[in-house]
């Protein structure tokens, strides 16, 4: 087990000695037992500890847990208010925490998180200890009474939870690749490489436009028919999804979220195509600039830093590249722009963490 934590090397149980008084903030309520059974550890808290917790607490295995923690935020814990639900807002997906509890028109898997671990919803959307528990017992639930011991055994479950086979294939490509961050607390936490297949799933490429993109149409009632051409398209508007690759995807595919992107960019630079280039998507905010745009998804939070993968950067101008050299698109920033110069929307997107110029300098290395 390689596990480091942010106290000097302490173990759990020297941190656990320190007690509240040694760690300013730190507030443990341990009551444990078969009725709820409630550990709400927050400031100083290891996120290792807690992921172990609720592993042996509902019988999930760990590295399961790493994995999915790491494909849905990067380990780190958002606040609520960055992906909170909001009408017609791409952005506003209603996706939760460290392990993404949903709450949205079509999913409610908060509530059922408040059913099985009755903890509160606002416990379960703003503190990590219980969205992580919340998120653990949902999954247990789904999985049943047989808990495999084999990881590959739980491929059904995760794409269940995730509401999309693309999650279980984000999550078997971590355990199998494994994973390692320090995350904003200072915590090391490293997730070693397990020995699972990553689930066969329909791949095909897209035949409208993009080749280096899986086809995975958004709902048909979520964009505009139209037969854009190059005189129509002028701009690329980039985003940050705050959330994941598959989500993102996943909510393009929901009939009434009424957004979508043309593209999706996942962190190991997978590449999703949701729109045709020639149709208009609904990811601007604004009418006047969806009619002329072609809209970038990337899957991360505008508050990481660690968003912006180099696999992603090098993924995302080769597609923009494309579009550029296709549509006659102008390499500069009048006509690459982010999501927050769009007159009058989301001041967040894609974030000051991601660099333009680095960005820029790849697509024309691409053209
Ligand atoms: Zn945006």
């Amino acid at each position: 087990m390689c596990t480091e934590h942010s106290f000097g090397g302490m173990d759990r149980r020297d941190f656990l000695k320190l007690g509240a008084a040694g760690l300013a903030g730190a507030v443990l309520l341990g009551t444990s037992g078969a009725t709820g059974s409630r550990v709400l550890a927050q400031t100083g808290s290891s996120l290792m500890a807690e992921f172990e917790s609720a592993s042996r607490e509902y019988g999930v295995p760990r590295e399961l847990l790493l994995a999915m923690g790491y494909v849905n935020t990067m380990w780190e814990m958002p606040p609520p208010e960055v992906s909170a639900y909001r009408e017609d807002d791409i952005h506003g997906r209603g996706a939760y925490g460290i392990m993404q509890l949903m709450q949205n028109p079509s999913q409610n898997s908060l509530r059922k998180a408040v059913k099985l671990t009755r903890l509160s919803e606002k416990e379960l959307k703003n503190d990590r200890t219980a969205n992580i528990r919340g998120g653990t017992a949902i999954l247990a639930e789904i999985q049943g009474q047989d808990k495999p011991a084999d990881l590959n055994g739980w491929q059904e479950a995760v794409a269940e939870y995730g509401s999309i086979d693309l999650y279980a294939v984000e999550v078997y490509e971590t355990l199998k690749s494994g994973a390692s961050a320090t995350i904003s607390t200072g915590e090391s936490l490293q997730l070693s490489p397990q020995d699972v297949e990553v689930p066969q799933i329909l791949t095909a490429r897209s035949s409208a436009g993009y080749r280096g993109a899986i086809w995975r149409p958004a709902h048909r009632s979520n964009y505009t028919n139209r037969n854009r051409g190059a005189k129509q398209i002028n701009r690329i508007i980039v985003h940050v999804a705050q959330g994941t690759y598959s989500g993102t995807i996943d909510w393009f595919q929901y009939s009434g979220s009424n957004v979508s992107a043309h593209y999706v960019v996942g962190k190991k630079g997978q590449v999703a195509q949701c729109v045709r280039n020639e149709d208009i998507a609904w990811h601007a905010g604004k009418w006047s600039y969806n009619t002329k745009s072609i809209g970038i998804e990337h899957a991360g939070y505008a508050g990481n830093p660690k968003t912006w993968t180099d696999r992603m950067y090098r993924s995302s101008a080769k597609l923009s590249a494309y579009l550029s050299k296709r549509y006659n698109i102008s390499v500069d920033r009048r006509h690459f722009i982010g999501h927050r110069e769009v007159p009058g929307v989301d001041k967040t997107c894609p974030g000051s963490y991601f660099n333009w110029d680095r960005y820029l300098r790849l697509v024309r290395r691409y053209k």
